[in-house]
């Protein structure tokens, strides 16, 4: 036996030869190995084939090859750290979807334990079915040559899913006829989580944005529709307020809003009317101030139980001071408006103005007193004589028949005048008489009135007696002569015998004055006013021991006022009176077509 060869390799080499050689033989089988010889810095490859006869050893150098093996994997280790570094997954598969490599990311996101369990698996398992079907065709495309990319979910071998987006780009690898993909895919869970969130967030935010709006919409619905109902029933107020308005405007009778302390609030036009002063006049002033001093007290006392709440309402006949000053008869309605807690708020009055009612009453009340005292005394009279004639009680006293039917006549005469006188005066103060006036000579109706009163005169031994004058008065002519003879009959009637009447008239400016004089009796001063009132006597006998009938004297005042003119009497008892009437100037143009005619 020569030496072992080994012991011909420098120190520390050969060694794993050794071995190799030993075990071959031992176990009676080839065996192939490669080995570096640091001494010579070379590769050997070694196969070893036993046989009955010792080893068969084949050496050969393989450094050339090795080294360019060597240079390989390291490039490829390089290769590797590089891509094992990458946070994205790097992966190259089949067109069948086998993975054929893969970095430590991608292992990650395969959830291997090790690259040995995630090579040659198919990984179109870890798509998830709803990918999947886009997946194959995005391999197939990158497969054809096609670079794309896919997003897509998959599920890790643990289960974990994630969204991925992968960018695939065809491989082809040298030496190797298969078509590879190379897919370079990154975990884009969190973005597609943050999308999907914002995505909730915008959708939430527009439904909520959509729910305001429709808040917003339906608020402004009603807004309008309120807005609309509000213009209506403004309208209707406004419609209805002018109506009241006008209503209170245009009232027939007076109507007032008073305040609490009497002020006149507001006035119609009627109110104006009734007692002249116009609406901003009365505004001025309070109801105290143009209410007759008289019915004041009354009118308060009612105020005040309303405002006590005694009474709801109160109605009062009172007079109001008209603006020129004379009163004005009213028929008062008030009522008081409270607020809803019951507070008095203002007064609310009616005025009627009522001078004709009670005109009309004083009418009735008079005519009634007429019937009642002037008619009834002459016809009872009458009555009483033709009821002692009627018994025939009287046959045989010719004289005492005599004198029943004397005083029959005179109540008779008497009453007719009293009707004639009342229907006269009645016609006079109802304007139904209408004076036809001319230019009249004041000597002529003198004269004329004289003629008249003529035999009266006489028989009661009055001179009568006329003082000439040129005068001319504008009037009715029957009735100046109607007025003058019924001075005269009265200044008659009162005088004492012999004495005498005179007449007189004469111009004093616009007017003519007459004056009718006598030596009478005279009229007492309290009472020269009130005869020129209807039945108005001094003495209450004057109507029996005369004949008068208290009539004369408002017929001659209501004559004379027709004309413009005035009539008053001056007296001294005892002495005489002397009454005086005034009458118009003729007009210019009147003179002128006196001349033209
Ligand atoms: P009568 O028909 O009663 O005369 P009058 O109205 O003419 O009515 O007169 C009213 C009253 O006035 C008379 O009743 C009388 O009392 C008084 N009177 C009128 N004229 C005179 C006079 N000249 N002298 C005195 N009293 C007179």
């Amino acid at each position: 036996m020569g030496k072992p060869i080994w012991d011909e390799f420098p120190e520390g080499i050969g060694q794993p030869f050794y071995h190799a050689y030993y075990k071959a033989a031992a176990e009676q089988h080839p065996i192939q190995l490669e080995e570096y010889y640091p001494p010579w810095d070379r590769w050997f490859e070694n196969r070893i084939y036993p046989s009955p006869e010792g080893l068969t050893i084949f050496f050969q150098d393989i450094t050339d090859r090795k080294r360019a093996e060597l240079a390989l994997r390291d490039s490829e280790q390089y290769l590797r750290t590089i891509l094992d570094a990458e946070p994205a997954c790097v992966k190259v598969i089949t067109a069948d979807g086998i993975l054929k490599a893969v970095n430590a990311a991608g292992l990650a996101i395969i959830e291997a334990d090790t690259i040995e369990q995630a090579l040659g698996q198919c990984i179109f398992p870890l798509i998830d079915p709803a990918h999947r079907q886009e997946f194959l065709k995005f391999t197939k495309a990158a497969v054809a040559g096609k670079a794309s990319i896919l997003e897509f979910e998959g599920t890790g071998l643990k289960g974990t899913r994630r969204w991925l987006e992968s960018h695939a780009v065809p491989l082809t690898i040298p030496g190797d006829a298969s078509p590879y993909v190379l897919a370079v895919t990154r975990d884009v869970s969190d973005r597609k989580r943050a999308e999907a969130e914002l995505k909730q967030l915008n959708a939430e935010l527009e439904q909520r944005v959509a729910n305001r709006t429709a808040d917003l919409s339906k608020a402004n619905d009603r807004l309008q529709t309120e807005l609309m109902e509000r213009d209506r029933a403004e309208t209707a107020l406004q419609q209805s307020e002018a109506q009241f308005r006008s209503a209170f405007d245009n009232a027939p009778i007076g109507l007032a809003l008073v305040g609490l302390g009497g002020r006149w609030l507001r006035v119609n036009a009627a109110l104006s009317d009734i007692v002249g002063y116009s609406a901003p006049e009365l505004l001025e002033t309070s109801f105290q101030t143009i209410t007759y001093p008289d019915d004041l007290q009354t009118d308060l006392g009612y105020v005040q139980q309303l405002l006590n709440g005694d009474i709801r309402h109160y109605e009062m006949e009172k007079r109001y001071f008209h603006k020129q000053g004379h009163a004005v008869w009213v028929q008062l309605n008030v009522s008081l408006v409270r607020d809803r807690r019951g507070q008095p708020l203002y007064f609310i009055s009616q005025i009627q103005d009522i001078t004709t009612r009670r005109e009309v009453e004083r009418m009735k009340r008079e005519f009634i007193s007429l019937i009642s005292h002037e008619l009834r005394t002459p016809l009872t009279a009458i009555r009483g004589s033709l009821g002692i004639l009627a018994t025939g009680a009287l046959h045989q006293h010719p004289e005492r028949a005599q004198r029943m039917l004397e005083i029959a006549t005179i109540d008779t005469e008497r009453l007719v005048r009293l009707v004639n006188e009342t229907l006269d005066l009645e016609r006079l103060e109802s304007g139904r008489v209408s004076l036809v006036k001319e230019i009249c000579n004041a000597d002529a109706l003198m004269q004329r009135s004289v003629e008249v009163m003529g035999s009266l005169a006489q028989k009661a031994t009055i001179t009568l007696a006329i003082a000439p004058t040129t005068a001319q008065v504008w009037g009715s002519a029957d009735h100046i002569i109607q007025t003058l003879t019924n001075l005269l009959s009265n200044a008659i009637k009162f005088s004492p015998p012999q004495t005498m009447v005179s007449l007189s008239a004469a111009q004093q400016g616009e007017f003519v004055v007459f004056q009718v004089r006598d030596q009478g009796r005279g009229i007492p001063a309290n009472q020269l006013e009130s005869i020129f009132g209807r039945f108005q006597q001094v003495d209450a006998s004057d109507s029996r021991q005369k004949g008068g009938t208290g009539l004369g004297l408002a017929i001659c005042r209501s004559i004379v006022q027709q004309h413009g003119g005035k009539i008053w009497v001056e007296s001294d008892l005892n002495q005489g009176s002397c009454f005086y009437l005034t009458l118009p100037v003729p007009p210019e143009n009147a003179l002128w077509q006196l001349n033209k005619s």
